[in-house]
């Protein structure tokens, strides 16, 4: 059976099967390849087919613990949910009405449309949308966020509101492309800082895909220094090769220390903690200087204690961040398609979309130093081997 629902565009060129193959989430870690109904694009939305997913630490996170996504009001378990949210692919059908995008067009996405009508939505911050989640029953607004709170990027294909589409130059390979998110993240921390970094100091804390990148991204904007820590020498050295002017071994030396020496005693303009540990937060509190701001990009997973008195006293701005609010993830694109920086540095391993399990366990054991991993879908070999 061809897939025509009623009001949606589809093209002979791209034919769309009327079931998919995808993740499915049963118990905690437990993830099933099964079949689906390929779901279908509304008004504002298209069908994507998804040729490469990248796998992020929250996507391990929801998985094991089922918490930050939500589905229908709770935990994702047993509720036939698709994880996954970082991917790209090539437009495949258009929802009612469409004509921002073409089908056959190479697009990577954004994770968050927002319902588009709360406060928090009209300010540009629709990653922290008011309607988070209410997407089901009598209380759907449209809000999406795919692999959090509908069905993410695990599977062959999955429907993507047109605000959350970007388009991916002919240059651009399908890997490069599933970090535009990640780049659009650690952007969304620097818009939110402020965004005007030139000539100021940042620091980053905390070399994983968001902090590499945030260096970066950093570098990209003009801010001199850029000051990368962490603890693994070799992912310093790929925070060198991001554009770091300085890199420091926070357990080799007392990292906070290093960066008031570094701005003649006074502290960094910006702070991005990017490690979600207490050490690194209490580090942020100590190297920002006087009327400086502290951006939190990373979920710690107990509550910190901080020296309030001292962020007090300094004047210090806190910020935290919520994935890539403020079309952040179009000015990472921006760069990525200038060549402005190689984000494929942090992309380290691949792997076919069916062999997620093994994918997944590189990416949480960090298996040959793995970073970013990536799957990849070829559609024609999906089919193959489910009729095996
Ligand atoms: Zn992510
Ligand atoms: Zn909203």
């Amino acid at each position: 059976m061809t897939y025509a629902p009623p009001g949606v565009k589809t093209s002979l060129e791209m034919q769309v099967p009327e079931t998919m193959h995808a993740w499915i989430l049963g118990d905690p870690d437990q993830l099933t390849y099964g079949e689906k109904p390929t779901p279908v694009p509304k008004r504002a939305e298209v069908l994507v087919r998804i040729d490469a997913v990248a796998i992020c630490a929250t996507d391990l996170e929801v998985i094991h613990y089922g918490s930050p996504a939500r589905i229908e009001g709770g935990l994702p378990f047993n509720k036939n949910f698709t994880p996954g949210h970082e991917y790209m692919g090539t437009v495949a059908a258009l929802g009612p009405g469409v004509d921002e995008f073409s089908i056959g067009e190479r697009v990577t996405v954004e994770i968050h449309a927002g319902c588009g009508q709360c406060k928090r939505c009209r300010q540009g911050m629709y990653t922290s949308c008011l309607n988070y989640g209410q997407n089901y029953g009598d209380v759907d607004k449209g809000h999406r966020a795919n692999g959090f709170t509908t069905d993410g990027g695990f599977a062959e294909y999955a429907v993507n509101n047109i605000n959350t589409l970007i388009r991916v130059p002919d240059s651009m390979s399908d890997e490069e492309a599933t970090l535009v998110v990640t780049a659009g993240t650690s952007m969304y921390g620097l818009t939110e800082l402020g965004g005007l970094v030139a000539g100021e100091s940042v620091v980053v804390i905390g070399p994983g895909p968001i902090g590499l990148l945030a260096v970066a991204v950093a570098k990209a904007l003009g801010a001199s220094p850029v000051v990368l820590t962490g603890t693994r020498d070799n992912r310093l050295a790929i925070g060198k090769e991001l554009g770091a002017d300085v890199v420091i071994n926070a357990k080799v030396e007392d990292a906070a220390a290093r960066v008031r020496t570094l701005t003649r005693g006074i502290g960094a303009d910006y702070v991005v903690e990017c490690a979600g540990t207490k050490e690194a937060i209490d580090q942020a509190g100590r190297m920002v200087n006087r009327g400086g701001k502290i951006c939190l990009a990373a979920f710690p997973h107990e509550p910190v204690e901080v020296d309030v008195a001292n962020l007090v006293r300094n004047n210090v701005y806190v910020y935290g961040i919520r994935g890539e609010g403020k079309s952040a993830t179009h000015r990472a694109m921006a760069f990525m398609a200038e060549k402005r920086f190689d984000a494929t540095l942090i992309h380290t391993h691949t792997f076919a979309l069916h062999d997620l399990p093994t994918a997944l366990r590189y990416a949480r054991d960090r298996v040959e130093d793995a970073i970013k991993v990536v799957v990849k879908a070829d559609h024609r070999m999906e089919r193959r081997v489910a009729a095996e």
